[in-house]
């Protein structure tokens, strides 16, 4: 792999970190998983879009700047050594655009996709059920054949931000109930529909980041089925590839905290957490590798698949290494509300978002290690 940066893409680099230095908000904005807050993080989504920065890979008709994915990483690593506000539309720029390129249909791209970039709609995320989590073919919210569309009905739970959102994308069953996976279809709802209720809840940290989302007997085109009927674990599986893989992880954010960690030690370390903070910065530079080394391989038309679990281990796990040092380095302190802290409760649920670890783990021994199943 060639890591030597090119003058169009040092241009790009000095243009991405230039504006940000003008426009990142400071004080930092409060948490976008709260209603103030997600309503000051849209307003900063609204700036990125009108510089076009929101959705730099994506081609200019849709609001993008037709970035390669070296530049996209680029700038995902500016971004967030910058300090800038997490992404509140990650779910429809990171998760549903790529599988709205790659499933969507013309007319579908053309309608959706200016909305997404331009944070007019905000998308949430509707695979989990009470009983269907982990085992994300056991759902049983379903959707029934109507004129011109279908009926849908059933429960979602541990939609992210899902009480501040417009519209939810999600997996509904248009078979029976023993064929599992094999009848299940992916569709687009608006959260605005009648028949759906949002009922938000707290997370650990106590924002009201989490929620519940009922459908009772709701209506939807066929126009906002995405993929075919029948079709929906192929697309929802693009979908999860994104969230645990590249376009949801990229290393900015790791490296980012790794070199926030290096300037705690130096304030208040002792010199007995040295190693401790010296590997974790060097795992963050790992991922890094890792990561340039799957784009090298995207790029050269590698599909990445079941790797993506690879990916999800890797950076989950690095996250809480990077907080559990910082707790060490500040003690007792740690306890207290900051940045650190709640980064530290953030961590503590990579490891459960995005699909569990213990189920990566299952599939990179099945599917990438050839193990047998248990
Ligand atoms: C911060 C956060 C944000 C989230 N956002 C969203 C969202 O926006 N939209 C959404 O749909 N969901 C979201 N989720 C839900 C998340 O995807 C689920 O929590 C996750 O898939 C696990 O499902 P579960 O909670 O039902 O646990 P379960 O599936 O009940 O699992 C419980 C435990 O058993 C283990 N386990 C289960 N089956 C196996 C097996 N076969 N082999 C080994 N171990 C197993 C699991 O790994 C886990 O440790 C979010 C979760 C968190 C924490």
């Amino acid at each position: 792999m060639d890591l030597t940066w090119s003058p169009e893409e040092e241009a790009f680099r000095r243009a991405a970190r230039e504006w940000l230095a003008a426009h990142v908000p400071s004080p930092p904005l409060p948490s976008g998983d709260t209603r103030a807050g997600f309503a000051a993080h849209l307003a900063w989504e609204r700036e990125l879009f009108a510089a076009r920065w929101s959705v730099v890979s994506w081609p200019e008709e849709y609001g993008g700047r037709g970035a390669s994915l070296w530049e996209w990483l680029i700038f995902e690593e500016e971004y967030h050594r910058a300090g800038a506000p997490a992404r509140v539309t990650q779910n429809g720029v990171f998760l549903l655009a790529p599988t709205l390129f790659r499933f969507g249909t013309a007319e579908q791209r053309a309608r959706l996709l200016p909305r997404i970039a331009a944070a007019e709609d905000l998308w949430a995320q509707g695979w989990s059920e009470p009983e269907a989590g982990s085992d994300l073919a056991a759902l049983r919210s379903r959707a029934v054949r109507a004129d011109g569309g279908w009926r849908l009905t059933g429960h979602k739970t541990w939609t992210t931000r899902g009480a501040f959102c417009t519209h939810l994308f999600g997996l509904f069953r248009t078979g029976p109930q023993d064929a599992r996976h094999r009848a299940l279809t992916y569709f687009l709802v608006p959260l605005d529909a009648p028949g759906v209720t949002v009922r938000g809840f707290q997370r650990l940290d106590g924002d009201e980041g989490f929620a519940e989302v009922f459908l009772d007997d709701v209506f939807v085109p066929d126009a906002d089925v995405l993929g075919e009927v029948g079709q929906g674990w192929t697309v929802a599986m693009a979908t999860t590839g994104s969230e645990r893989g590249l376009t949801l992880r990229s290393p900015g954010r790791f490296l980012h905290t790794a070199e926030r960690l290096l300037e705690l030690a130096r304030e208040v370390g002792s010199g007995a957490h040295r190693d401790r903070v010296a590997q974790a910065w060097i795992d963050a530079q790992a991922y890094q590798w890792f990561t340039l080394e799957q784009v090298t391989a995207i790029a050269g038309g590698h599909e990445v698949g079941a790797e993506a679990s690879l990916a999800k281990l890797f950076w989950s796990e690095l996250d809480v290494r990077l907080h559990e040092t910082a707790a060490e380095l500040l003690g007792p302190e740690a306890e207290l509300a900051g940045p650190w802290s709640k980064g530290f409760l953030f961590s503590l649920a990579g490891p459960i978002y995005a699909g569990t670890n213990e189920i990566q783990r299952n599939i990179v021994a099945e599917r990438l290690l050839g193990l047998p199943r248990r």
